[in-house]
């Protein structure tokens, strides 16, 4: 946990530093050093600006595999083995192909990059999913244990793999992934968290709804948008960090997480009703100063709370609207959560009021 906030404060830092000394002059790097990504790793590049001296060090990410027609990558030695007997259905107006696991029994899922000198855009709405309630199982989604989704696929549809719930190891593609549909993953109880995929910029509601094995959010730093309950229920969900693009978290994202302890929210604007209903171990919850609005029983249940860590000035908190049931708790009366608000210039205890050092 201490790693998480060490980090975000890193990079907190690293960005005020970026915008003091940038408001002076234009930064004139020079590279120093760099490592080229490949397609399957990430490279680095640390520069130096000439006139102040300011050192300057970035990810190159993965650059994800560039397939042929054959499935095989024209930059690497890599060759792609697709499940034979997935099926895909055609997209007139996109010229390109969405899987669905259709007949297949297949239980090690490799989805092809093209099929019929095609692009696989996407994952069908569905395609792979176990439908409740239905006497003889449309699909043998209900067996499938990894799932190796390409790079060049753009969306996992709604529903895509509810209730896949051998579903253990999935690899998502590493750039070209933009979205994941609502409640694709929903009840898949054995997921472990997936690699980063660098372009995902929305995740839909209930996407991971349920997901027990999930440990943390997958690594997405183009994230924009959390969806409605997307990762409620998650039985071990410890640590959550959702970098500074991300501006929309829905309501009840991370309702009912029992061991859910650090989260940082990005850049929303709100936290939504039921955010962090139910989260008993919550201790940390860090905000930009972005944050304009807490919504009801956006933090009940949370018993736990030491901080929430906040861009703004106290004057910026006191400005947010809060709903007057944001906090609630069922403890007795008398008794009350110690948690402190860490603003910019000062910390607040938990009745808003200013106070000295707080253990910060
Ligand atoms: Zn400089
Ligand atoms: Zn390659």
């Amino acid at each position: 946990m201490k790693r998480t906030w060490k980090f975000f404060a890193i990079a907190l830092i690293a960005v005020m530093a970026a915008g003091i000394s940038g408001c002076k002059h234009k930064h004139n790097y020079e590279v120093l050093e760099q490592r080229d990504a490949t397609c399957v790793e990430d490279g680095f590049r640390r520069s130096k600006c000439k006139d102040c001296g300011e050192v300057l060090e970035e990810t190159l990410y993965a650059l994800g595999h560039d397939y042929d027609i054959h499935n095989a990558c024209t930059r690497c030695e890599y060759k792609l083995e697709p499940t034979v007997t997935l099926q895909y259905i055609f997209a007139e107006n996109e010229n390109g192909y969405y899987a669905v696991l259709g007949s297949s029994k297949a239980t090690e899922i490799v989805v092809a990059a093209y099929y019929l000198a095609k692009p696989v855009i996407g994952i069908r709405d569905e395609g792979f999913a176990v439908p409740e309630g239905e006497k003889v199982p449309v699909t043998q989604g209900a067996e499938i244990v990894s799932v190796v989704i390409p790079d060049g696929v753009k969306t996992i549809g709604e529903r895509a793999f509810y209730g896949c719930a051998k579903l253990e190891t999935l690899t998502l593609p590493r750039r070209s992934l933009l979205s994941i549909g609502d409640l694709a993953f929903r009840g898949c109880v054995a997921l472990k968290t997936p690699n980063a995929s660098r372009g995902v910029e929305s995740i839909g509601s209930n996407a991971f709804y349920g997901c027990n094995a999930l440990t943390s959010v997958p690594d997405m730093p183009a994230l924009k948008t959390v969806g409605e309950y997307a990762f409620s229920a998650c039985e071990a969900l410890e640590h959550v960090y959702l970098g500074s693009g991300t501006g929309s978290v829905g309501n009840g994202a991370f309702a009912e997480c029992p061991r859910l302890r650090s989260v940082a929210l990005g850049s929303a604007e709100v936290i939504g009703r039921n955010t962090f209903l139910s989260c008993p171990r919550l201790e940390e919850v860090s905000v930009s100063s972005a944050l304009k609005q807490i919504d009801s029983a956006a933090f009940t249940g949370c018993t736990a709370l030491k901080a929430i860590r906040f861009g703004g000035s106290m004057a910026d908190w006191a400005a947010v609207t809060k709903a007057a049931d944001w906090f609630l708790t069922s403890l007795e009366p008398g008794e009350f959560v110690d948690y402190y608000i860490y603003c910019a210039d000062g910390t607040l205890d938990h009745n808003g009021v200013e106070t000295a050092d707080a253990g910060r």
